[in-house]
């Protein structure tokens, strides 16, 4: 029996169901992972096909880590997307298609012994889930993989309109109790009431008064004043306590294979290399991908790229030679390295030669960072990615120039990119709010820390 959870017997029994993508799978993995260590028993319910390579070898070798695991593959119908969507990106129609399909979860779940305690689900899945819970007289909790303040602000524009065109009206909006929200900083398809992100999203964000609690994976330090803000009812009436139980910790990667950007940040300095990287769906333009070769062959500091060129893993053929040109690795090949395939990124950030790390704001990155205090220069690219560069840059933990607008939309010059990176590189002053982010990140999730009480909370509530 687990420490926390005092002398009870039974340990309750909490089905995890993450949506599409490593950006909400990660999340619910390291949440199974901490459950685990604490005697829970955990369904893990996967939708499959998975839309990327990482997801489905991250669930086996979880699951193959883990026998004690029950996993449950939820096999999705093939639907095509509504006929007026706007977007062919493979996750946003994954997110509707789980989304669609949630109700056929129910005999999977029906039959489970010993009962299910509760359901912990993703917030894009959260709307489908609700009636799946009552049916099954179970607690439903949703867990929120992106900041507090993105969650207000996808849940105030739920409520706001009807028609999301009419945000374009102003130059920022005022969530009551919370302040401004730049309009630069919503993401575009929030504009296009028939994006399937915009009607995902915000279908999701107006069923939350019906979920008994939101889980996020954000912590008191970091966001103090949207939590409170929301916690307080001064932003929705009706609205769910928000519990932040994050930076939910990375669990043990077994690794196959040695990987030679590990080795080769051994023999750097300390703090030396800027880490580049826009997280696991996002692709790079060519001429972005121009801009930047060219910002790190002139700039004087030693790095390491991760470059995707295409947001599917599997659809990534193009190889880096091609993309980059040969006299730019013969040039860089003694202070830089750029890799293609998947990374293990929360050892990359762990380790001491990183000293920057030039980022698309994906939420578990910005958590990566901040729990190993390495300074952010915050690139955001689409969706949360500027609302959360916001939380990087009031909390210490990095630089943002919102001039720079939404990646996926404008190219930034690679004199621009040099100039920040050399801030972000130099700053003193940084290095040292970014560590004590990494302080209070960890302090978070200690046995007497805000996130893990928060969590054994959770917990006892479940077992009584
Ligand atoms: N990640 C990784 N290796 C890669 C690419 C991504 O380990 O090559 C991890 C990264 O550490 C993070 C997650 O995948 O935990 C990506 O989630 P995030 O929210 O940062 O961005 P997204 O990929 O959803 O845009
Ligand atoms: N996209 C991409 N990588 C991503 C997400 C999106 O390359 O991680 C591409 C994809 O082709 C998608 C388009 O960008 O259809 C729009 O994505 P997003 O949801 O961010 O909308 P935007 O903010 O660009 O309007």
């Amino acid at each position: 029996m687990s420490k926390f959870l005092g002398s009870e017997t039974i340990c309750p029994h909490i089905a995890l169901f993450p949506s599409a993508g490593m950006g909400h799978l990660t999340p619910f993995l390291r949440l199974a992972s901490l459950l685990l260590s604490n005697n829970c028993k955990v369904t893990l319910i996967t939708p499959t096909p998975s839309v990327s390579v990482a997801e489905s070898t991250h669930i086996s070798s979880f699951v193959s880590a883990h026998p004690e695991v029950n996993h449950l593959e939820f096999q999705l119908p093939s639907l095509q997307p509504p006929p007026n969507s706007v977007t062919k990106d493979p996750f946003h129609i994954q997110f509707d298609t789980i989304l669609r399909s949630v109700h056929l979860l129910h005999p999977l779940l029906r039959s489970l012994s010993p009962p299910l305690s509760a359901i912990f689900s993703d917030i894009l899945v959260a709307a489908g889930v609700i009636q799946v819970a009552v049916d099954l007289g179970l607690p439903h909790y949703t867990l929120v993989t992106f900041s507090a303040k993105y969650l207000s602000l996808t849940a105030y524009i739920s409520t706001m309109v009807s028609d999301p065109t009419k945000l374009k009206c102003s130059t920022e909006i005022q969530i009551p109790g919370l302040g401004p929200v730049p309009v630069g900083s919503i993401p575009p398809p929030y504009f296009n009431p028939n994006h399937l992100f915009t009607s995902v999203f915000l279908s999701n964000a107006r069923a939350l008064p019906e979920v008994d609690a939101i889980l996020i994976n954000s912590f008191d330090w970091l966001e103090p004043e949207t939590l409170s803000a929301l916690n307080s009812g001064n932003v929705f009436a009706n609205f769910p306590p928000v519990l932040p139980i994050g930076p939910l910790v990375p669990y043990e990667l077994k690794r196959k294979e040695e990987c030679q950007y590990l080795q080769w940040l051994d023999i750097q300095p300390k703090e030396s290399v800027v880490y580049v990287s826009f997280g696991s769906r996002t692709a790079t333009s060519k001429d972005q991908m121009k801009e930047l070769r060219d910002c790190l062959w002139k700039s004087k500091y030693r790095f390491l790229w991760i470059l995707k060129s295409n947001n599917v893993d599997k659809d990534d053929k193009e190889d880096l030679d091609t993309l980059l040109g040969d006299s730019f690795f013969e040039d860089t090949k003694n202070r830089g390295m750029v890799v293609k395939p998947w990374v293990y990124q929360q050892e990359i950030l762990a380790h001491p030669a990183v000293g920057g790390f030039v980022s698309h704001c994906g939420w578990n990155s910005l958590s990566e960072a901040a729990r190993n205090g390495v300074p952010v220069l915050a690139w955001p690219h689409h969706a949360d990615q500027s609302v959360n560069a916001e939380v990087v840059k009031k909390a210490g933990l990095g630089l943002w120039d919102s001039s720079w607008g939404w990646g996926l939309q404008n190219l930034v010059k690679q004199e621009e990119i040099q100039k920040m990176i050399g801030q972000l590189m130099e700053d003193e002053k940084l290095r040292i709010t970014a560590k004590k982010v990494g302080d209070e990140a960890k302090k978070a999730g200690e046995i007497a820390g805000s996130s893990n009480k928060v969590l054994m909370k959770v917990l006892r509530s479940l077992v009584k």
